[in-house]
């Protein structure tokens, strides 16, 4: 298992629509091992594979409140099945927008397909926290961060605070 570097907006990266995996090999097995070493060290609660600059359809979550406990969870090629027409309000943040957060809106409850660590095509039904951190995962899959819900101007006010960190960091660097 290895750290990967996470990728922070602005990045044309993470704006690409990632590809659907063909097969799950060792090689995705080893992408998610490095998905969930890396988000559990940010920490974070959810990672698609094109925050860490990898095209694939793979995303790895843990979404359990207990403190010190650990419930992995991970999904290959995973597609929203169907969505309640009742929607709920969470705070989220993501670990491609450091320090920023906003209220999004979206459906309370999902149903999803996908794929799990050894290829064979599963099936879960999410609501609360589980069902927005699936589709807030899933839209980076398509290049859709959650400040896309924003108005034009708020959203513009923190991707140039993010320009701003972004340029302030590699200062310290160099
Ligand atoms: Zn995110």
């Amino acid at each position: 298992m290895a750290l990967r570097e996470i990728l922070k907006e602005p990045n044309d990266v993470l704006r690409q629509k990632s590809l659907p995996v063909e097969i799950v090999d060792e090689k995705i097995r080893e992408l998610i091992d490095d998905m969930l070493e890396t988000m559990y060290a940010a920490p974070g609660i959810g990672l698609a594979a094109i925050q860490v600059g990898v095209p694939k359809r793979v995303i790895v979550m843990d979404t359990s409140k207990k403190e010190g406990e650990k419930l992995p969870m991970h999904f290959v090629n995973p597609e929203i099945i169907s969505k309640s027409n009742s929607n709920s309000i969470y705070e989220e943040g993501c670990l491609s927008l450091p320090g920023q957060f906003a209220e999004i809106e979206r459906p309370a409850k999902c149903k999803i397909k996908f794929l799990d660590y050894n290829g064979n095509p599963q099936e879960i039904e999410a609501e609360g926290m589980l069902a927005t951190c699936i589709q807030h995962e899933i839209d980076h899959l398509e290049g859709i961060l959650f400040i896309d819900y924003l108005s034009k101007l708020k959203k513009t006010m923190i991707v140039k605070k993010l320009s701003k960190q972004k340029k302030e960091i590699e200062r310290i660097i160099v």
